[in-house]
């Protein structure tokens, strides 16, 4: 494209420069011919003046022979000689002098061209000027002729110029001798009319150039002119060409251009018109080269235009790709911000989003909404023991089969870990609720197959009601949060709805947790312990550590209530190891007087880092000096149910350390016994409720006496809680129980207490304690 434009305007450059060339090139021959022309036509003048010249000379020259043969006549002659003689005027002189005269007058009509005479007059005229003898007139004696001189001097016939009245006037003149003496003079006065004739051989107007003779010194006469007979006589200074003539005192001028050089296209008018003409052209093409330059650079700013345009659209193309790369990754993300890539159920942001809608439908329509917080019970069990992989099996297991429950109008999103929620619409009442929470358990009641083995997971639900529980979408979750709570409380695999009560107590974990954060520091905690008794001696063999916490802000508060949210924040670990620190070191105390056996209450939680527990055990038993026999750590059903192998490895190293092991609250939780052989206890504590109700409730004896008697096949120890009654004791020897705590033997006692309690025992308390013995 730029190249055909390069091409483009180096042809219109060459055209131009040719032009321009062209032109100068004519200009140039126009003015070489012209001045050749002029030199031509210059030399042609010249030769024609020459020639005319060279005929004047001659006419001149003639008419010097004229007056030269004249001065020499024989009529001259005798009349001289006859003046000499003496001869008198009156006798033979006037005879001569008419001869002499009829000489003259014969010479002038001889002398002629065509029929016209070359002389006007011939005179004879004495030396001392008077004139003796004339053509035209008889009575020649009136003419003078002054200035002889020049013609006496002379010695030769010469041509002379005089002045007439009508003008200047061209005579020949010749001395006349006689005997070697000069005796006059002959002047024949030549007619201008046939200089002019012998000037101009043809007709005068058809001559190339005007011509003038010119007299000596510069003067003008314009003795002959051509064209310009009418003008001011020219002067030698506007003679182009100048040239004497020959045998006489004259000049003759060429004046005017030659006629060749008036030529049109020799003329300088020719040139000029040529040069102006060649003005327009040269602008022309420098109008033309500026346009096509212009065009040039128009072109080359198309050009840029579209190769711009290419690069924009290649970028477009690029940017519409990188755009649509972009969408499709926003879509993702908008997806992987609205969807749980596990099981491809709404999150928890879309989850609260369509919970929102669903809320203001309600609101338009009159409806109510169920919000259904749904956790499964023993999703860790199987993510613990056979790991993530497995962990995700069993959760889009769930959600498949949580989605057999929903409708399309219902959402079912996955919250986080093993957390679900399912949002109900038109719901009318509770029991529509009641009937989907069943249905929602019973969905997830069979056994799941994961790896080979079966798994029964379950699930607690808490479910809160629009408008009921809560108008927001927050409102409500958080409330289902709160039911799923106390369901989870009460024993899992159970739904339980919301009341005001339970946000009440929500409240107050709240303020618990905030107090309970600062109560090791304020020093609001301590440790009681309450005696292990020895049912046959009734002696003090041991005690239990139990953690009292007395708020400044709150006023005693149970353990029943600030453990379990303790183990909720985490806090446990801190104040297990505080109460194994401050039991170990009374312990050590009572070393002194007898050794103990120390029971320490320790949550499951501790066992989800065992490390840390064996090395806190191992640290204070060093530290104290306690017997690792004489350490018991009692543990709760619930961690042997969800046992990992970690955790069994933790309870073989504890066991092997020489730490005694047992089960608290036995009978209470899950009935599965096949832990008590795979893990190495020593002890099962009896639960008070089954303790206590030995004497009115027989499933509860029968149930203590399985218990008793299952312990002493597996060769464990039994405790019983809660004694209170001696009928307890009593049936409790029946089953042959061997060991016993509760109120009959002692409260939970301070630590100084306790030491008072083992000074005083050996004289005062045994009696007492060992009573029956
Ligand atoms: P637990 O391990 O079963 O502790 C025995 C509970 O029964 C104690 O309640 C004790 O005061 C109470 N008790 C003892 N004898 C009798 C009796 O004759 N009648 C009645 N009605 N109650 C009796 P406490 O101290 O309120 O402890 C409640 C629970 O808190 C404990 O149950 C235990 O699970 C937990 N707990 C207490 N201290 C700790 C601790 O230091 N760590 C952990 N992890 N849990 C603790
Ligand atoms: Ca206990
Ligand atoms: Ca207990």
């Amino acid at each position: 494209m730029q190249a055909r434009a390069l091409g483009n305007n180096l042809a219109i450059l060459a055209m131009g420069g040719l032009l321009v060339g062209y032109l100068l090139l004519l200009i140039g021959v126009g003015a070489l011919g012209q001045a050749q022309l002029r030199n031509a036509a210059e030399r042609e003048a010249h030769f024609d003046l020459e020639k005319r010249e060279a005929v004047l000379s001659y006419f001149f020259a003639e008419r010097r022979d004229d007056m030269a043969m004249l001065a020499e006549d024989r009529a001259l002659e005798t009349y001289f000689a006859n003046q000499a003689l003496g001869m008198s005027m009156a006798y033979g002189l006037r005879a001569s002098l008419l001869s002499l005269r009829e000489r003259l007058v014969r010479l002038k009509q001889l002398k002629r061209v065509g029929d016209i005479d070359v002389y006007r007059r011939i005179t004879l005229f004495r030396g001392d000027g008077q004139a003796l003898a004339d053509s035209l007139s008889e009575e020649a004696s009136s003419m003078r002729w002054d200035n002889l001189a020049e013609i006496l001097t002379a010695d030769r016939p010469v041509i002379l110029i005089g002045q007439d009245p009508g003008g200047p006037q061209l005579h020949a003149a010749a001395p006349v001798r006689y005997k070697g003496q000069l005796q006059g003079v002959v002047i024949g006065t030549i007619d201008s009319q046939r200089v002019l004739d012998a000037l101009y051989p043809e007709q005068r107007d058809q001559a190339a150039q005007e011509y003038a003779l010119l007299g000596p010194s510069g003067v003008a006469m314009a003795l002959a002119t051509g064209n310009r007979a009418h003008g001011p006589p020219p002067t030698a200074r506007t003679a182009i060409f100048m040239t004497a003539v020959s045998g006489t005192p004259l000049r003759l001028a060429a004046y005017a251009e030659p006629r060749s050089g008036q030529r049109y296209f020799t003329s300088p008018w020719f040139l000029a018109a040529l040069f102006l003409l060649a003005i327009p052209v040269s602008f022309g093409v420098w109008r033309l080269l500026r346009m096509n330059s212009q065009n040039l650079v128009l072109q080359a700013l198309t050009e840029a235009a579209q190769r711009q345009r290419d690069a924009l659209s290649e970028r477009n193309v690029l940017l519409q790709a990188e755009v649509a790369k972009r969408l499709e990754y926003e879509q993702l993300l908008a997806r992987q911000a609205n969807f749980d890539p596990l099981t491809d159920l709404p999150n928890r942001n879309l989850a609260l989003d369509r919970l929102t809608q669903a809320i203001k439908r309600a609101r338009r329509e009159q409806l109510r909404v169920l919000a259904m917080f749904l956790d499964l019970d023993h999703f860790k069990l199987v993510n613990d023991s056979l790991g993530h992989g497995a962990g995700d099996v069993l959760l889009r297991e769930a959600a498949a089969r949580l989605g057999t429950v929903t409708r399309d109008s219902d959402t079912l999103a996955r919250l986080g870990g093993d957390e679900f929620l399912l949002v109900f619409t038109e719901i009318h009442n509770a029991g529509n609720a009641e009937l989907l929470a069943t249905e929602v358990l019973n969905a997830l009641r069979p056994p799941f197959h994961i790896r080979n083995q079966e798994f029964f997971i379950g699930a607690s639900i808490g479910m809160a009601l629009y408008p009921d529980d809560g108008d927001t979408a927050e409102a409500l979750l958080k409330n289902a949060d709160i039911a799923l709570y106390r369901a989870k409380h009460e024993g899992r695999n159970r739904f339980h709805f919301f009341t005001t009560a339970m946000d009440t107590d929500a409240r107050e974990r709240l303020a618990l947790d905030s107090h309970l954060r600062h109560a090791i520091e304020r020093d609001e905690l301590h440790v009681v312990y309450q005696p292990l008794v020895d049912l046959q001696s009734r002696h003090i063999i041991g005690v239990e550590a139990l953690l009292r916490w007395q708020s400044a802000a709150l006023g005693n508060v149970s353990p029943v209530h600030f453990i379990p949210l303790a183990e909720d924040t985490g806090i446990i670990h801190e104040l297990t190891a505080w109460v194994l620190q401050q039991a170990c070191t009374a312990a050590a105390q009572w070393n002194r007087q007898r050794p103990l056996r120390l029971a320490v209450n320790i949550s499951a939680k501790e066992f989800v880092h065992p490390e840390k527990l064996l090395a806190t055990v191992e640290r204070l038993l060093t530290a104290s000096g306690l017997a690792p026999a004489q350490l018991e750590l009692e543990l709760t059903e619930s961690l042997l149910v969800q046992a990992t192998p970690a955790v069994g490895t933790a309870l073989a190293q504890l066991h092997d350390m020489g730490i005694r092991l047992s089960v608290d609250d036995f009978g209470t939780g899950y009935s599965a016994l096949s832990y008590l052989q795979r893990f190495p206890f020593d002890t099962l504590k009896i639960d008070r409720s089954f303790v206590q109700g030995v004497e009115d409730n027989p499933a509860s004896a029968a149930l203590v006496r399985a218990i008793a008697k299952m312990a002493e096949a597996l060769g464990l120890e039994t405790v019983a809680e809660g004694v209170e009654t001696e009928d307890q004791v009593r049936f409790l020897g029946e089953v042959q129980c061997p060991l016993a705590q509760g109120y009959l033997f002692s409260r939970p006692l301070t630590a100084a207490a306790m030491q008072q309690l083992l000074e005083r025992e050996r004289p005062a308390v045994r009696p007492r304690l060992l009573v029956g013995n």
